[in-house]
């Protein structure tokens, strides 16, 4: 079988060791005769494996007695709905935004007519961070949390306090122990850490139950799955008993206290290497503020082409669902639970090596540049096109350090002649033919250049 490291965002990898259960009991569940997902969801074996799930849950998550386990169907996208309908009382949420997740569950809380504040947000800087002031008012039917943002790479490390904590912890459930004095309901899609798409978990406080009115239709009101056990319908039997086996894996590996060491050692190995690149790899998130699931970055600035070229690289060498998620670009490393910290380190060794082969900086020395301001123009000017440039302003003369491949160092040499730069000393005797403009655009020239690994 063709190896492949899976490093995507969702569905994401499923631990080996339960895709082998899952195929040797495909046929055959527990010698029953027949498949799991062929029996009837009311017969004793899909009911143990469905009660044993929730028990598992409440076991390695530590849940309180005084809390529900549901599963429900729609994905994370209807607990956007879900919520608003069945948790208001005054008609007044707060949330956090911090990206797509959280402005999509602001969306449907407004169609649900709620009065929606805004908090905190973290759009102005791009999504990069995790706001450092949070405060829910005491009023507020629920305040809303995205844990971790999966597109972006950001991810709190401490969840703010409100009476009724709403925590979308859909990229990052199962991947730390939980404080549930805070919480009033967190719900996750399975299809990252709990195995396969099509359940939801749900984790209700139960006074919280008792607020949904007549009006909120029965498949989308929290009391009717609690009051069944799940079972108001048919229940998506094979993703509850994937979820049933991730569990029980996740328990094999020591629970959420361990799976959190092992996330902390995996991360920092990537982080180590953007860090440690001298800007070649640039990590999205504000360092404070990373996340241990979903690592986002861009290779110098976001250049395209070296982007496609790491892409195609990692997939000739077996590394698959890199590709940054369509509205940020880049790179993703999506290192959920099932990755391991081998698989962590091939990607790691990768990108290393592809920085080697890739990496081509080099110091220009600019002459003529009468002030530290000139190279800073200079600086900004090829900021735009070519990322960020070190400028030296103590150098005599100016020096410039910037990372170039030689295709791109012609569409440099392109720019600045637009500029009415010369480049070299030919072009710099013709210095004194270019244009007034061009020449007090920064009156400095780029002249001998020196390699510098
Ligand atoms: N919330 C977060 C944080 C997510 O990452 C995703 C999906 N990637 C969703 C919600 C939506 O999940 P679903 O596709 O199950 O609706």
């Amino acid at each position: 079988m063709k190896k492949v490291l899976n490093f995507s965002a969702g569905p994401s990898k499923i631990p080996t060791e339960v895709l082998k259960i899952a195929q040797e009991q495909l046929l055959d569940f527990n010698d029953s005769g027949i498949s799991i997902m062929t029996g009837s969801h009311r017969a004793k074996m899909f009911e143990d494996v469905h009660n044993e799930t929730i028990e598992l849950i409440k076991e390695l998550y530590k849940v309180p007695d005084n809390y529900k386990v549901l599963f429900i169907q729609g994905g994370a996208s209807m607990q956007f709905a879900m919520l608003p309908m069945n948790l208001k009382q005054s008609g007044m949420v707060e949330f956090v935004d911090t990206g797509v997740w959280s402005s999509k569950a602001i969306k449907e809380a407004k169609i649900q007519g709620l009065d929606v504040n805004i908090i905190a947000s973290s759009e102005e800087s791009g999504y990069d961070c995790i706001p450092s002031k949070m405060i829910f008012s005491e009023d507020c039917d629920y305040g809303y949390i995205t844990s971790n943002n999966t597109i972006y790479g950001t991810q709190y490390k401490v969840y703010p306090k409100c009476k009724n904590l709403v925590v979308d912890a859909s990229s990052d459930v199962f991947s730390y122990p939980i404080d549930w004095k805070n919480i009033g309901l967190l719900f996750a899609g399975a299809q990252k850490n709990a195995g396969l798409a099509g359940v939801t978990i749900v984790i209700i406080r139960e006074d919280l139950l008792d607020i949904a009115g007549d009006d909120v239709p029965s498949m989308l009101k929290y009391k009717n799955y609690a009051k069944s056990n799940s079972m108001f319908n048919t229940p998506p039997v094979f993703s509850i008993y994937l979820l049933n086996l991730t569990m029980k894996w996740l328990r094999d590996q020591g629970g959420v206290e361990q799976i959190q060491v092992q996330n902390k050692q995996k991360a920092k190995i990537l982080y180590d290497v953007i860090d440690s690149s001298e800007g070649f790899y640039v990590g999205h998130s504000q360092k404070d503020s990373r996340s241990l699931m979903n690592v986002s970055f861009t290779i110098r600035g976001g250049y395209d082409e070296l982007q496609k070229k790491f892409l195609s690289k990692a997939e000739e060498k077996g590394m698959i669902g890199l590709k940054g998620h369509r509205l940020l670009g880049g790179i993703r490393a999506s290192i959920y639970n099932a990755i391991t910290i081998e698989e962590v380190q091939t990607l790691a060794n990768f990108m290393e090596e592809f920085k080697q082969e890739n990496f081509n900086k080099k110091t220009y020395e600019v002459l003529n540049v009468k002030c530290g301001g000139c190279a800073n123009t200079l600086k900004k000017t090829l900021k735009e096109d070519f990322g960020e440039v070190e400028v030296d302003l103590e150098a005599m003369p100016r020096k410039i350090t910037l990372d170039m491949t030689d295709d791109r160092m012609e569409e440099l040499k392109e720019k600045l002649r637009s500029l009415g730069y010369p480049l070299t000393t030919d072009e710099l005797s013709g210095f004194d033919k270019l244009s007034t403009t061009a020449k007090s655009f920064v009156s400095c020239a780029i002249g001998k250049m020196s390699d510098e690994e």
